[in-house]
């Protein structure tokens, strides 16, 4: 989809193609890497096997997640393009709420992809008339067990933080944040992947419905809970089962 091509809003799926077409837009503007498309694609199939809805069991996740965050001493929004692409206007609007900065961390760093996230957060953060903290552009700290890029971060970030939001996180990469002794709190689409089942909270929910549900749930101060994780997977699970069985019945 390139930027001229117009979504028709009686689409039956009209959300789901705006929320692609984002991706693309931003595709176009420098932001992503080349297979951007092909994660989005991923968690675009498990969405639609969910129904392109919140499923209660998520919404108790995010309800979960965002009472870690506010608990915690130094939480951090640790994004990556997809996720500012989706949502990074909310994500702006959270991490205000929070008090806390955003870290971008990207798979493939390159300066310029860098840049244009930077740049795109902090127009966002003038359009808001916020202050949000935005790292990353000069990493000084590593999580250990990580090679390359992917394991640069910054001291005073994602290093010292003690709880961080994750979302379309990389399975390698959330078992290295739990390794450090975080709370890490991931969204992803897919109930089966290994960040999902490898975090301390996974809401399995579209990462830009999600950013919507924290921004109302942060300021009622939710309780922290005893999370069980895995139930709240195969409660996604089930649900995709459910879906697909009887289906022709
Ligand atoms: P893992 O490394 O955890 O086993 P993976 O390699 O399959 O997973 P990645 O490419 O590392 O996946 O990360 C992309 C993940 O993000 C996928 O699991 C996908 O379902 C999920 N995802 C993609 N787009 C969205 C979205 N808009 N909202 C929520 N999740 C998404
Ligand atoms: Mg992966």
């Amino acid at each position: 989809m390139n930027e001229e091509e117009v979504v028709d809003p009686s689409h039956p799926r009209y959300q789901s193609l705006m929320i692609r077409k984002k991706i693309a837009d931003a595709g176009v503007k420098g932001m992503l890497a080349d297979s951007a498309m092909i994660a989005h694609g991923r968690g675009e199939a498990f969405d639609y096997l969910l129904g392109e809805q919140t499923l209660p069991s998520a919404k108790d996740a995010t309800r979960e997640v965002a009472a870690r965050l506010v608990n915690a001493q130094r939480p951090v929004l640790s994004l990556n393009g997809n996720a500012i692409a989706l949502a990074g206007q909310d994500f702006l609007t959270i991490a205000s709420q929070l008090g806390c900065p955003i870290e971008i961390n990207i798979f493939y760093r390159t300066p310029e992809r860098m840049g244009a996230l930077l740049g795109h957060l902090k127009l966002l953060n003038q359009k808001l008339g916020l202050d949000v903290e935005i790292l990353g552009g000069i990493p000084d700290a590593r999580i250990p067990g990580l090679e390359g890029p992917r394991g640069a971060c910054q001291q005073d970030g994602l290093f010292e933080a003690d709880a961080v939001l994750v979302p379309l996180e990389d399975g390698d990469r959330c078992e290295a944040l739990m390794a450090m002794g975080k709370d890490v709190l991931v969204i992803d689409l897919n109930p089966l992947s290994r960040s999902s089942r490898g975090c301390s909270v996974a809401i399995v929910d579209e990462v830009s419905r999600v950013a919507k549900n924290l921004i109302q749930f942060i300021p009622e101060k939710p309780s922290v809970t005893e999370w069980d994780n895995n139930k709240a997977l195969q409660n996604a699970l089930d649900h995709i089962l459910e879906t697909m069985s009887n289906k022709f019945d």
